[in-house]
């Protein structure tokens, strides 16, 4: 095939550009685009994407062969612009061997620097520089580097012995010096001839002599690194398709190590953490860019406002700062206007945030690099706004700079940044709700909540949670499971409070018993105090401070954009009249899903609903349920007041009964007493009700099909609710929605119910309220059957987290043992229940859209499932035309921005 592979820049001109990102990778596009724009950026050339998936396909070897011509023709090129020559004694070309993917991965992959150098050509160099210290000191670099990367004599563990630290630690003791930079030429050539030794000892090879050989070991190393652990652990961790593969940039070194009038820096154009509009960054001068990295030497900053704020954070005075850490504007004026003027023409010319690295040889300034700089979510909303309000951008462009997820670090309390820096980890769960939260580790539910009446914070910390703690999970200010995924009940119940949960850290060994917990080698206390980042899954030991969220100024522009594109609504997933105030003040419209189990836990409620469950016959549970029908009532009025003209989605009694009946002997017993009961009896009817299937058993609409006056019941209590609602002015809208219907006739049965109750209650009151009654599609068949499902219901609402667990046969609550290891072995890419399966699910959720519109064409669907808040999953529902999605509260800006992206991509 005649492809091109090769793609070369150099002197102005270039083959590539910067629209070229997936084919040349960002660095390769950019460097491309920097060249046709006048920036200057030493010559070299571009392996495409696509070669690195040839490679991986077809191996090293046949590779090579491809490449071979156009990798020669390019060295050529880059030799004449340079007037030098690879390989040559006198006056050798040195290049750098790089990678570069469509999207950066920062420190993922190889990078080789000084290749070329041989044992004639650092004499070369030694010569041509007039500095064979600066000569030879690349060299020993060079080996150390492509030992490393190519010759992989990198240590793989800490306990492994670094073979090149340990000669170079040795040289040093022999000399008596401790920095790198006290080492004199002589030193250095003995550390080059000591590197090789080492490399032949440990590789049983001469370390090579060619350059092409070099070249193309580097080439080889840079696209094996795309496969390598960290890259492939970033790229699950970014959803970046494997397919993709990185480029190799091939490119002329200029050295930033030339002595006192070279230097080498990284630069942001404006500030990637408050998105500040202030050119800033750090240099360090006769230094190669891993000298900034390493942290040996303490980097100076760029610019004089710069240092001077840098030099109050430290304490340092300003007379000690200007001698000792000058900026480089003071240290390099000329030179430092040059790279200002530039930084801000590649602003200009991108229109976006940049992340520079540059290089000064000899007084002349290089760029190596530029890309849209990695940013928070604070200086995402603020650059894009500024850039908005700067006219450089316009409205659609600055919403679709917004990465949705990111909006939700402005939602919550976070962690001051200062205090994160010096705080410890001691463990990592999945970031199962965001946020930041400090309190003393507490094991049971009511000890949560004892606790935290007398004041204290506390987080909760169980093996897993189940409906009986969300007492204890209110009141605690975060949560900590063992076990359990991303729709484990931990965290969904969390996310619905905006509560920061840390779930499945697998590698914490909890003790009921001892009320202990063992995190990374040290066993902690009840009492003890650690602070969890919901965002980021980590574990702190100690209390690491937090600060409060803003939701005006920029972030409220944002929300105005989103609502201005928007074509789909954003509902939210709420159950209590506070969290449905907090959706709105986010912009629901309305609620998609309010899960009436969930109010059965608070104060004595559970009781009623213990009678209810336990009646022996219906009689009984009547009875019972008569005791809960004003609760529920009350709640339902609650919502409808703080959803005053919008819809509100109240689904029946879902859950299996057995959740709701103790299992442990003391609750019996006192349950037994209350209800006049044996504890044999009360034992007998709990363990009746277990089931070795719960997700799949009892629950959902088959609990309201064989107890038809608990569907009664709820019907009675939401339009009696209703009705109440409207006597107080509210303009009220009930959809009465049924769980988990797989066949037709479930709906009709429980429809029939609703609407015999609904003309009692209206009789009754003498009033009436407009409702409506749909139903959850969320078990396969009822996706496959929706034609004759929309011949019963008002609308649909995708139940995703059901519709995943029964499409692939996962257990909801025992995926999390094997998912992660599905995702580490490449099975699964994502965690299907946190990211909607487009693939799969997604046809059963296509499927039941068609479907139930070809029956009925003005049939509102939605979805209500955990996707509803995630935005690849926001956007496909969008696709198929949904009118809404519903999420918990604290997502409710996530999936508006999503929602509005979708409209205008
Ligand atoms: C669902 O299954 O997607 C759903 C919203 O219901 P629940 O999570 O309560 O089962
Ligand atoms: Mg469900």
């Amino acid at each position: 095939m005649n492809m091109k592979r090769v793609y070369t820049f150099g002197n102005g001109q270039a083959e590539g550009r910067s629209d070229m990102k997936n084919l040349l990778g960002g660095k390769g596009a950019n460097l491309a685009e920097m060249n046709l724009i006048g920036v200057p950026v030493p010559p070299g050339f571009t392996i495409t994407t696509d070669v690195c998936t040839e490679y991986n396909q077809q191996g090293k070897e046949a590779v090579t062969k491809l490449l071979k011509n156009d990798v020669e023709k390019a060295i050529k090129h880059v030799e004449d612009l340079m007037g030098t020559k690879f390989g040559d004694a006198e006056n050798p070309l040195l290049v750098s061997v790089r990678s570069g993917a469509r999207v950066s991965m920062p420190g993922m992959m190889d990078t080789v620097l000084n290749l070329g150098l041989t044992d004639s050509a650092v004499e070369g160099i030694a010569k041509k520089s007039g500095n064979p210290r600066f000569a030879w000191d690349s060299y020993r670099r060079f080996v150390q580097m492509y030992g490393d990367v190519v010759l992989g004599m990198k240590p793989k563990s800490k306990e492994d012995i670094d073979p090149f630290e340990e000669v170079m630690d040795e040289v040093k003791k022999q000399k008596g010096v401790k920095l790198d930079t006290e080492l004199e030429v002589e030193d250095l050539k003995l550390l080059v001839k000591k590197f090789k030794a080492a490399v032949k000892e440990r590789t049983g090879k001469d370390f090579p002599e060619s350059p092409w050989e070099q070249l193309w070991g580097a080439i080889c190393a840079v696209f094996d690194s795309w496969m390598n652990e960290r890259a492939i652990y970033y790229r699950r961790m970014n959803q970046i398709p494997e397919e993709w593969g990185t480029a190799v940039n091939v490119q002329a070194m200029v050295f930033g190590n030339m002595g006192n009038t070279s230097a080498t820096g990284v630069a942001f154009t404006r500030d990637a953490a408050t998105g500040e509009d202030i050119f800033n960054g750090e240099y360090l001068i006769n230094a190669q860019g891993e000298d900034v990295v390493a942290g040996i030497r303490t980097p100076q900053q760029i610019t004089i406002e710069g240092s001077r704020r840098w030099a109050a954070l430290q304490g340092i005075d300003e007379s000690v700062r200007a001698s000792k850490y000058p900026s480089l504007e003071e240290a390099m004026p000329e030179c430092a206007k040059t790279l200002i003027e530039t930084q801000q023409k590649l602003e200009d010319y991108f229109k976006d945030m940049q992340d520079l690295e540059f290089t000064i040889q000899d007084g002349k300034l290089w760029l190596l690099q530029t890309r849209n700089g990695k940013r928070t979510g604070a200086a995402m909303v603020k650059i894009a706004m500024d850039m908005l309000r700067e006219n450089i951008i316009d409205e659609k462009t600055a919403l679709k700079r917004m990465e949705p997820q990111k909006l939700d670090e402005l939602l919550h309390p976070v962690f001051d940044k200062a205090a994160l820096k010096s705080a410890k980890v001691i463990a990592k769960g999945l970031p199962a709700s965001p946020g930041a939260a400090t309190g003393q580790i507490v094991f049971f539910a009511d000890d949560a909540e004892e606790w935290s009446e007398k004041r204290k914070k506390v987080i909760l910390v169980r093996i897993e949670t189940s409906p009986e703690d969300l007492r204890g999970m209110n009141v605690a200010q975060g949560i900590l499971t063992a076990r359990g995924g991303m729709t484990s009940h931990a965290a969904v119940v969390a996310r619905g409070m905006g509560k920061c949960c840390v779930s499945g850290a697998g590698e914490i060994k909890i003790d009921y018993k001892t009320r202990t917990i063992e995190m990374s080698g040290k066993v902690y206390k009840e009492g003890d105090w650690i602070s969890l980042n919901g965002s980021t899954g980590e574990v702190y030991e100690g209390q690491v401070n937090t600060v409060d969220a803003d939701l005006s100024g920029d972030f409220a522009k944002v929300m105005e954009l989103a609502e201005k594109y928007t074509k789909m609504d954003v509902r939210t997933n709420a159950d209590t009249p506070k969290d449905a105030t907090v959706a709105r003040k986010f912009g629901a419209k309305g609620i998609g899903l309010c899960r009436t189990e969930h109010m059965f836990f608070e104060g004595d409620r559970i009781k009623a609903m213990r009678e209810m469950i336990l009646a022996k016959d219906e009689e009984g549970r009547r009875e019972a349920l008569k005791k809960l029908l004003p609760i529920q009532r009350q709640d339902f009025e609650g919502i409808f007041l703080a959803m005053d003209g919008l819809g509100v989605t109240i689904r029946l009694l879902d859950p299996p009964l057995h959740e709701f009946v103790p299992h442990q002997l003391a609750t019996q017993k006192e349950l037994a007493a209350e209800m006049g009961l044996t504890i044999e009896e009360v034992k007998l009817a709990c363990d009746s009700l277990e089931e070795f299937n719960p997700m799949l058993g009892h629950r959902g609409c088959r609990l309201g099909c064989t107890y038809p006056e608990i569907t009664e019941m709820q019907a009675r209590a939401i339009l009696e609710a209703a009705l109440d609602a409207k006597a107080k002015g509210a303009d009220v809208h009930p959809e009465i929605m049924v769980p988990l219907v797989g066949v037709v006739e479930e709906l009709k049965m429980q429809a029939e119910i609703i609407h015999n109750t609904a003309k009692q209650v209206f009789a009754e009151r003498n009033d009436w309220v407009d409702y409506k009654v749909g139903t959850m599609i969320e078990v396969p068949r009822a996706a496959l059957t929706a034609d004759r499902i929309a011949e019963v219901a008002d609308f649909f609402s995708f139940g995703t987290n059901d519709l995943t667990q029964m499409t692939f046969g996962y257990s909801r609550d025992d995926a999390g043992k094997f998912l992660k290891i599905y995702q580490e072995k490449g099975i699964l890419k994502n965690d299907p229940f946190a990211i909607l399966d487009q693939q799969g699910v997604g046809q059963l959720v296509r499927m039941g859209t068609e479907k139930g519109r070809s029956t009925k064409p003005g049939l509102k669907v939605g979805i209500c499932g955990e996707h509803g808040g995630e935005p690849s999953s926001v956007k496909f529902c969008a696709s198929l035309g949904m009118n809404y999605v519903s999420c918990s509260p604290y997502r409710v800006p996530i999936a508006r921005v999503a929602a509005a992206q979708a409209a205008i991509e």
